[in-house]
This record gives structure tokens, sequence and C-alpha cells, in this order.
């Protein structure tokens, strides 16, 4: 794809890289020979252990690796730090972030929270607070080595169950890669979302399994529609109610939707159905949420290539472009949910009826204002109207529909400063046109990701689904 590019972590991006990800794919080649679970001889069993003992990783690695019929990785460093330690290591010192990134930054929050995806007024320093806040542990592909923050309330099993599924994504990256994954398949915000999901589904299902079996009970006697479908739920309700979606988004999918799109394949058909749901990852998250209702054929979820001449309108002289991205179904829905009307079954439909999107950032600044426009296409114009009126009811964004009928969606900024008539920018267009603050990488370690985990709550959420077998 020639466009690949644009989403490098230079100019043109807003995101801050937490939320996009390193990920990686599978091409397992077939480990330690244990065909099913009961078959490891040597390390079948997991049991909690000191996660800071060198013998205790070996043992995760080694079952995991059983378990996965993976190679274990060996010999994974782990490193722990304090969540302080972390903020600034994570996102740099003030010495390292320029005044004209942060000012840069700052004016495309001011443009993200006229669509409700950030509060007004929100800010980088706040950015880096709420990012550190989630954090648990993670894997680092760069430094292959596990981190964990040991600051947080974990109990010694909740430390142990957090090590499996880190030792997960240690194996992933020693088969295929994380990194390369990551270019390969994820060079844009949806497209990373839904990669994650992939990456972090199978790392949910083998902690799962984990929790299960430190629990006493097999994955049988849990109803796992029930579990996924209540944790889900839960994120729904945070994305919908926190004033921070654009935060949160990597934290309140990838986990809970492709959790449940690897656990399923695994569930029916093992080790080979974890595979094909990595490989190919799904391209959008759309298709992630469609999950529980959808199996192959998969049809193109992802029509994004058909707005890159359509990247941005052409502004007035005096605004300056802040960036653009592709966003997807999962922001949209957030956005939707949070500046229109009741979110009922309808605009719930007419969203996952989006198959491409286009959210483009500019400002004036002369009188310091900050637009966003987002450019919806959809498979049928019913779902269209139901989402332009859902907005045009109760928010004071502009709504247009073009020739060809895209919504377009203008937030913030005078009246009618994108019409019918507007000419569109092709990619390469819009980019000359970008480059005020042209400093590179907005966060010095764009290629640090984190993975949360949260033992405690998915140890309730299993217990509310087990199934009482008399
Ligand atoms: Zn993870």
């Amino acid at each position: 794809m020639t466009y690949r590019p644009a989403f490098a972590p230079a100019s043109g991006r807003w995101a801050p890289p937490l939320r996009s990800l390193a990920a990686a794919l599978l091409v397992a080649a077939a480990g330690s020979g244990c065909g099913d679970d009961e078959a490891c001889p040597g390390a079948n069993e997991y049991g909690v252990c000191d996660i800071s003992d060198p013998a205790c990783v070996r043992q995760v690695a080694e079952v995991l690796g059983c378990r996965r019929e993976v190679d274990a990785a060996p010999d994974v460093p782990i490193r722990f730090t304090t969540r302080d330690a972390l903020a600034s290591e994570l996102f740099g010192s003030s010495d390292n972030v320029s005044d004209d990134e942060i000012l840069w930054t700052n004016r495309a929050y001011a443009a993200l929270a006229n669509f409700s995806l950030l509060p007004p007024d929100y800010r980088f320093e706040a950015a880096q607070a709420d990012f550190s806040a989630t954090i648990g542990a993670y894997y680092d592909p760069t430094a292959k080595q596990i981190v964990v923050v040991t600051d947080s309330d974990d109990s010694a099993r909740d430390a142990y169950v957090t090590l499996v599924h880190e030792m997960v994504h240690a194996q992933q990256d020693a088969a295929f890669g994380l990194d390369r994954y990551a270019r390969e398949h994820a060079y844009t915000e949806d497209r990373s979302l839904a990669v994650r999901a992939a990456i972090e589904g199978e790392a949910m299902t083998y902690q799962l399994l984990a929790e299960v079996e430190l629990e006493g009970l097999s994955a049988a006697e849990i109803n796992w529609d029930v579990y996924f479908s209540n944790w889900q739920a839960g994120m729904l309700s945070i994305a919908s109610e926190t004033d921070i979606p654009l935060i949160l988004a990597s934290r309140l999918f990838p986990y809970a939707f492709g959790g449940q799109m690897v656990f399923d394949r695994w569930f029916t058909s093992g080790r080979g159905g974890v595979a094909v749901a990595l490989e190919p990852p799904p391209t959008s998250t759309r298709q992630v949420l469609a999950w529980p209702r959808t199996d192959a054929p998969v049809p193109p979820w992802n029509q994004d290539e058909a707005l890159m001449d359509r990247i941005a309108p052409e502004m007035p002289e005096s605004y300056v472009s802040l960036g653009w991205s592709f966003e997807g179904t999962w922001l949209i829905r957030a956005m939707v949910e949070r500046k229109g009307r009741d979110f009922g079954p309808a605009e719930q439909r007419a969203v996952e009826l989006i198959h491409a999107d286009v959210l483009s950032l500019h400002y004036e600044a002369s009188t310091d204002t900050a637009v966003a426009v987002w450019r919806l296409s959809f498979d049928d114009d019913d779902a269209r109207s139901v989402i332009q009126a859902s907005l045009e009811e109760t928010s004071d964004m502009q709504t247009v529909v073009l020739t060809g009928g895209d919504l377009v969606l203008i937030a913030g900024g005078p009246p009618n400063l994108v019409d019918e008539t507007t000419p569109w920018q092709a990619l390469d267009e819009a980019r000359t046109r970008l480059v005020d603050f042209s400093r590179p990488p907005l966060w010095p370690n764009p290629r640090r990701r984190s993975y949360r985990h949260v033992g405690c709550q998915h140890r309730h959420l299993i217990r509310h689904a087990l199934v009482r077998v008399p």
C-alpha cells in the first residue's frame, strides 16, 4: 500500500502511540509436540509462584509453551518498575518533548474535544497521567523483556496470571516478531486496534485458561458467552461514559472483543483455530465487533483505500492541518453515543454499516479555533440517515451529505466551513499542507506498548459465568 508512510509516527498523527500497537503474528512452528493440555511432560500445570524467582518464570514459559504448542521463550527477563518511573520512561521527560510538540498536541486535543472524544481543555500532561494509570505490565518487543509495575496492588496470584499473559506476547514475538506484524498490518488507527484485538485476544485466551485452571475448573464448566457479553457490556458502557474515549480505546476494545474472537476459535478448534484468528488479523474494529455474529467467509470489512483521494476538505487559507486518521467503528460508536440522541439498536446497526471513515483536524490561529471533520462512508443510505438524524437532534455539529452519499460531520468552527461544494484533498496534497509542527515523534518512545491485565476482574466474571452442573 503506497500510503503507509503517512501513518509513521511523525507529523501526520495526533494519537499517542500507546493506543496503536506493537503486534505480531503467528507462524506457529509446531513446538514441543504435546497434543493436548494433559500431555505436557515435566511442566504440565500452572501453580502460583513468586514471579521475581527465575524458576517461576521458567515454569510459566514451559507450561505455556506446551499449551500453545510452541517453544517456550526461555530466559525472558522481567524488569520491575514503579508507576512513576514508567510514566517518565514511556513519555519521556519534559526535556525531550518540545514546547512546539506539546502545543501541537494540545490543539489536536482541542479539535478532538469537539467530537467528545476528549474533554475540553484536555492537555498533554493529562494524557501522560491517564495512560500511565492504566498500565499494570507489558511486554517490550524492543528490549525483549517483560516489564511489571510493582506498585499496583496485585496479589501474588494476580501477578502470576499477569506473567502468563505477558509471556504469551514474549512467545508471539519470538515466533513471528511483534514489530514486524504491526508494520505489516497495523498502519491505520482502525487496523491498529484490530491487530491488537488479535494479539491481545490470544494473550487473553491463555490468561483465561490459566485463571480457570487455578480456580480448579475446566473451560467446559464456564458459559463463555455470558462471560464475554458481561465483560464487553462493561467496556461499552465505560466507552460511552468516560470523558476520554480516545485515550481508553486501546484498553477497552482489544481485550474484551479480541478475547472473544480468539477464545471462540480456540474453544472450537484448538491451536489451529488460534492461528486462523491471527493470520491474517482482522482489518477493522468493525470486523472484530461483528465477530459473534459472523464467521468466514469474511466480507471486505475495511474499505478505507476508497478515501485515500479524499482525506480532508480544502479549508480556508488561514487554517493549518493538524493531521488525519482512519479511526474506525469503535471510536465512531463512542462519538455517536456521546454526541447523539439515545443510542439504541437502530443506531448500533447503523454504526456497524460504516465501512470507511477519515477524521481530519484543523486549526485557525487568529481565532484560536480547532475544527474536526469526520467523513463517513456507509453501506446503505438508511444507515446514514439514522446517524445524521441522531447527531443533528442533539448536538451543534454540522452535517453535510455529499454527492455519492458520504456523510460529513463538522465539529467546531464557524458555520458553513465545509459544504457540498468544498473540494477534498488527496493524501499527497493534504500532506503538503500539514507541517507547521514538523518535529518528528510526538512521543519519545513511540515503539513502547503496553499490555494491560486485570486478573481480579476476570475471576469475578468467570465465577458469574459458571455453569452449575448438577
Ligand atoms: Zn497483552
